[in-house]
């Protein structure tokens, strides 16, 4: 039967708990239910908290805020595609709430941003209860493809500038997405030149599961390297990316490209200052990272 993320909602609590951050939980206030149900791939939960908004739940496990979204959406999205000197072909894995998507397409040298992402029901939700993630749905550039991203990426060789991975956790649909045959395939749809950003779990809580997902990466990409970004309502408040170039000797911490200023403006995360940071670990995970 599987979580029912309602039913962790207790005395007008929600708390997270999982397999992924054993002995801790994130607890939320809750202040009204918006939606409650089942898809065919997982529960949904949405619900609004005093201090973040409104709350996405999947499988019992929060995938976004509407208070501190931007700082992964950003993150993930601008990390690549500012690495990048042109991106004009963006594809996008899982992010059915269409925060990533927003932010592809303040590239104005995007002509196509295609998302791929398993379940209608995430993306009908988002359009529903998030109107500000969902705001890029529309944008003539976006083809949304309901399907296994695993399954399209190796359907697409040398199609993509840009591919990001907006995976909900290792643990169900997305199972598939921390997979060696996923990066495989990943490397084989980018164009030369092209960039691969994906999510990359917690540095405080998951290194056992980064250091081999970047041995696999080292084995397909010439230039790896691994960002973070501080998200409060994210286990341990912190998540990370594995970022590949499909070129060898990408500085991926220098931005190829400053946002203008009118794009600037309207980013609240990401700076070119914030992208160098983000490359900047602290000696317990770069030791980890980078000694493997
Ligand atoms: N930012 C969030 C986080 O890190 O918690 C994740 C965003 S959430 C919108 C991730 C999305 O990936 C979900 O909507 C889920 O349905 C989708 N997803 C999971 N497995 C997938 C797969 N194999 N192919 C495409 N999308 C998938």
């Amino acid at each position: 039967m599987g979580i029912c993320g309602k039913d962790l909602i207790k005395d007008g609590w929600f708390s997270e708990r999982g397999a992924l951050w054993p002995g801790q939980a994130m607890s939320l206030q809750v202040t009204d239910v918006l939606y409650s149900g089942r898809s065919a791939f997982q529960d949904l939960l949405v619900f609004t908290n005093p201090t973040y908004g409104t709350v996405l739940v999947l499988d019992g496990v929060i995938q976004v805020t509407t208070r501190d979204e931007f700082a992964y959406q950003e993150m993930i999205a601008h990390l690549p595609l500012f690495a990048h000197p042109a991106p004009v072909d963006v594809l996008v894995i899982g992010g059915g709430d269409g925060g990533v998507l927003r932010e592809v397409l303040k590239h104005p040298s995007v002509a196509r941003a295609v998302l791929v992402e398993i379940d209608a029901a995430v993306v009908e939700a988002s359009k529903r209860y998030l109107p500000a993630l969902a705001a890029g749905f529309d944008d003539p550039r976006v083809e949304v493809v309901i399907a296994d991203g695993a399954a399209y990426m190796a359907d697409h060789v040398d199609a993509y500038d840009v591919i990001i991975t907006d995976s909900s956790d290792p643990i169900g649909p997305a199972e598939v997405l921390f997979q060696p045959p996923f990066y495989a395939a990943m490397a084989r749809s980018l164009r030369a030149g092209g960039l691969a950003c994906c999510q990359g779990e917690c540095m405080w809580l998951h290194l056992d599961l980064i250091r081999p997902l970047l041995s696999a990466c080292r084995r397909l990409f010439p230039t790896v390297g691994y960002a973070y970004t501080a998200v409060p309502t994210y286990p341990s408040g912190q998540i990370g990316f594995v970022i590949c170039a499909k070129d060898a000797g990408v500085d991926l911490a220098t931005p190829r490209r400053a946002p203008s200023a009118a794009v600037q403006g309207r980013l609240r995360y990401y700076s070119p200052p914030v992208h160098a940071a983000a490359f900047v670990l602290p000696e317990f995970a770069r030791r980890a990272v980078e000694e493997g």
